[in-house]
């Protein structure tokens, strides 16, 4: 009678401590490094995932990092800026990680459609579309890029300022 009342007790606290079962990657295609239980089947299973533990970015792709998420698809994702200069301030991201716009040819031609297509989707989703929006992309050092993994700001939702490109007048510099 005892050890039928051990054994009623033991098998949940056996249940709970089974691990779980580890996310298998599919044959042949990259590990990706910041999978755990929670990573979503389709990003184990991805050819285009290939996740970067030190991007912060990818963190946020993988869950690991927490964001503001607007939109996800297979290929991109968008989320609020950490710390939005318009009254809306959005980023949209391919999953796959690639530094810069530079990089934009790494990229399968599906995924760099989906980029512009999540941009129009996500002004539209904020109701930027009639008053108008922008969307940039800051790629490399002189753009003061800050973030390197791919990204599309897009800013609406007031006024923005008119010239969002010259930094210093020609004649500042002397020549
Ligand atoms: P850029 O200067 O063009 O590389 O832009 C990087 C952007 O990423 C900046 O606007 C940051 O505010 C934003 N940012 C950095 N870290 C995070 C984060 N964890 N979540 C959301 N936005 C972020």
């Amino acid at each position: 009678m005892r050890a039928a009342l051990f054994g009623l007790l033991l098998v949940p606290v056996l249940a709970c401590q089974s691990p779980k079962a580890a996310p298998q990657a599919a044959p042949n295609l990259p590990q990706a490094p910041l999978a755990t239980a929670a990573t979503p089947a389709w990003a184990l299973a991805h050819p285009e995932y290939h996740a970067h533990a030190d991007c912060i970015f990818c963190r946020i792709v993988a869950d690991q990092s927490p964001s503001r998420k607007v939109y996800e698809d297979e290929r991109v994702l968008a989320f609020w800026d950490i710390a939005p200069r318009a009254k809306y301030h959005l980023l949209v991201i391919p999953k796959q990680h690639v530094r810069s716009l530079k990089e934009l040819e790494e990229l399968p031609a599906e995924t760099r459609a989906a980029l512009l297509t999540a941009c129009v989707k996500v002004a539209r989703e904020f109701g930027l579309e009639e008053g108008g929006f922008r969307v940039i992309v800051n790629s490399g050092k002189d753009a003061n890029q800050s973030v390197f993994h791919l990204h599309f700001h897009v800013v609406g939702g007031e006024k923005l300022p008119e010239d969002a490109v010259r930094v210093k007048d020609k004649s500042d510099s002397g020549s």
